[in-house]
Formats: structure tokens, C-alpha cells, sequence
């Protein structure tokens, strides 16, 4: 029986122990607040971005909400941006995307502070990131990582195997697994024989955007399974990028969806605001 990494549980913890930091940040006078921008009201978007605030609220930090029409303009959005990176009670700007179409998600994201980059995404954090230096890690692949540590899972030595190579995921968690002192393979739409590779791997990271793609001629007995992927199916349930029921009796440990990778994405934002306050 396969152990079932619990994201909610994980998620939870690292939240109590980022509460216990802030209030401490509070009686040393450091303190800050994270602004949420929002283009638009995508359902999906509006949900996130509900959870942020929820998780700022229970950690103790303030957030401000920045709801803008869809018909926002680039221009009004990048000086919005330039505000948020003077106003010295702003430690951390997200902006939620996907963007309307209208606007230059690239030129949003160079717009924002490094120093106020909480999401990790600024060519800066990236580069950073590459060459081992110290800047905000991109929240998904930083929660995976924590997710195979607090479950004691070793990823020194092991051979790595990611499906999807985009810039959020994929690529950032393959720079991850390496300095974890994995052996890693990145895969993506046009790898050959892509069971056979994911077949190699011990740990099993799948990004592909793809819903219950990955079923049991993937996976190597005793493999570590980790399932990025989000969509409803059919009967608008939630389902991962893997075919749980058919993957978990051959992994090792596997993560469910719901609440595997997804709780941690919003639980390692709140570490990086926590990380920016403790910076200044
Ligand atoms: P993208 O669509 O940006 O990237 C998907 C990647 O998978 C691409 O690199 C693509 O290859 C590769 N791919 C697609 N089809 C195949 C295939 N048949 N064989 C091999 N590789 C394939 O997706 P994201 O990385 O943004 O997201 C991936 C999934 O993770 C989505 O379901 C998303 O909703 C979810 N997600 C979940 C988060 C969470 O908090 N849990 C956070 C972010 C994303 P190529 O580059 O060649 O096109």
C-alpha cells in the first residue's frame, strides 16, 4: 500500500510554523503586507485568489486586494506595479494569471521588484535559482521539494524523472531536484518512448497539463509519484495529471488530487512574504 503524501497536512504545518514566525517578525517591528492584484474575474483566478488572502489572514499578515476591470490596459496595469514597488508596506506583489489576452504577461512579470517577487518568477529569482544563489523559489516546485522531505522521502542519489518542461513548473522543479542532488531527466511533448523514461524514474514528477494521463506502464515498482496536474473531470470532480487508482498499488508513496501538490503552492507564497518581511 503506497503511503499517501498528505499536501493538506504538510501545507498546514508549514502554515502554524509561519504564524509562530510573524508573530515574532510582529514584536520586532517588522511587518508588511502582501498586495494580490487581480485582471479580471476568471472563476478559477477568483478562487485563488480568495485562498491567498485566506492563508495571509490566518498567518497574521495583511493583504491588499487590487480588483481590476478585464479591460485594464498594460499600461495602467505596469503602473499599478511601479506603485506597489515604492510603497515600502508592500513586502510581496502577486499578480494572479493567466492575464487577459490584451496583456503582456512577460512585461508584468519583469515589471515587479525582485525584492517583492514572491512568486518566484522574475527572470532574476530564475536565474538565481539556476546558479544556486538565494532569491524567492517558484511556490509549486519549492512545495514538492518540502512535500518529499517532510514525508522522509530521499531525493539524494535517486533519479528524477519530470514530464513537462514549462517555465511555472516543470523547468524550475528539474533545477530543484538537482540541487536536492538528484539525477534528473526532463521530459516533455516530444521525448521518445516516454513510458520507458518515466519507467526509470524513483521519483515520478508529473506537469503535463494532460488529466489521467499517466497510468501503470509509466511507473517502476516502488516509485515516489508526484501529480502536479489540476482539471475536473467528466463528473467535475478533481483529478490529477495520473490515474491515481491504477498508479497507487504499484508507487512507493504517490500524491492524491485534491490535496497533494495544490495546498502546498499557497503555503510556500506565504513562506516567501514571510521570508520578504524578514529581509525588509
Ligand atoms: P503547461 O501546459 O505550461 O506545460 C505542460 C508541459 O507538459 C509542457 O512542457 C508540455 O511539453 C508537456 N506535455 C504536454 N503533453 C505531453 C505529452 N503527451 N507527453 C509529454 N509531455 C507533454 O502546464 P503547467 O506546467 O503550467 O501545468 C501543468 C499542470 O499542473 C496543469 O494541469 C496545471 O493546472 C497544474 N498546475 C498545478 C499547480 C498546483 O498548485 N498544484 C500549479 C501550477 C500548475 P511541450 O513543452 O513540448 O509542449
Amino acid at each position: 500500500m503506497a503511503l499517501r503524501i498528505d499536501g493538506k497536512k504538510i501545507s498546514q504545518q508549514i502554515k502554524e510554523e509561519l504564524k509562530e514566525k510573524v508573530a515574532l517578525q510582529k514584536a520586532e517591528g517588522k511587518l508588511g503586507a502582501l498586495a494580490v492584484v487581480q485582471v479580471g474575474a476568471d472563476p478559477a483566478s477568483s478562487v485563488y485568489v480568495r485562498n491567498k488572502k485566506n492563508a495571509c489572514a490566518f498567518i497574521g499578515i495583511e493583504s491588499l486586494a487590487y480588483e481590476l476591470p478585464e479591460e485594464t490596459s498594460e499600461e495602467e496595469l505596469l503602473s499599478l506595479i511601479t506603485e506597489l514597488n515604492g510603497n515600502p508596506k508592500v513586502k510581496g506583489i502577486l499578480v494572479q494569471l493567466p492575464l487577459p489576452a490584451h496583456i503582456n504577461e512577460d512585461k508584468v512579470i519583469q515589471a515587479i521588484s525582485p525584492k517583492k517577487d514572491v512568486d518566484g518568477f522574475h527572470p532574476q529569482s530564475v536565474g538565481a535559482m539556476a546558479i544556486g544563489e538565494k532569491g524567492f523559489l517558484p511556490c509549486t516546485p519549492a512545495g514538492i521539494i518540502q512535500l518529499l522531505k517532510r514525508s522522509n522521502l530521499e531525493i539524494s542519489g535517486k533519479h528524477c524523472v519530470v514530464v513537462g518542461r514549462s517555465n511555472i513548473v516543470g523547468k524550475p522543479m528539474a533545477l530543484l531536484m538537482l540541487r536536492e542532488n538528484a539525477t534528473v531527466t526532463i521530459t516533455h511533448s516530444k521525448t521518445k518512448n516516454l513510458p520507458e523514461v518515466c519507467r526509470q524514474a524513483d521519483i515520478l514528477i508529473v506537469a503535463m497539463g494532460r488529466p489521467q494521463y499517466i497510468g501503470a506502464e509509466y511507473v517502476k515498482e516502488g516509485a515516489v509519484v508526484i501529480d502536479v496536474g489540476i482539471h475536473r473531470d467528466a463528473g467535475n470532480k478533481l483529478c490529477g495529471d495520473v490515474k491515481f487508482d491504477e498508479v497507487e498499488p504499484i508507487a512507493s508513496a504517490i500524491t492524491p488530487v485534491p490535496g497533494g501538490v495544490g495546498p502546498m503552492t499557497i503555503a510556500m507564497l506565504m513562506d516567501n512574504c514571510v521570508q520578504s518581511i524578514e529581509e525588509g
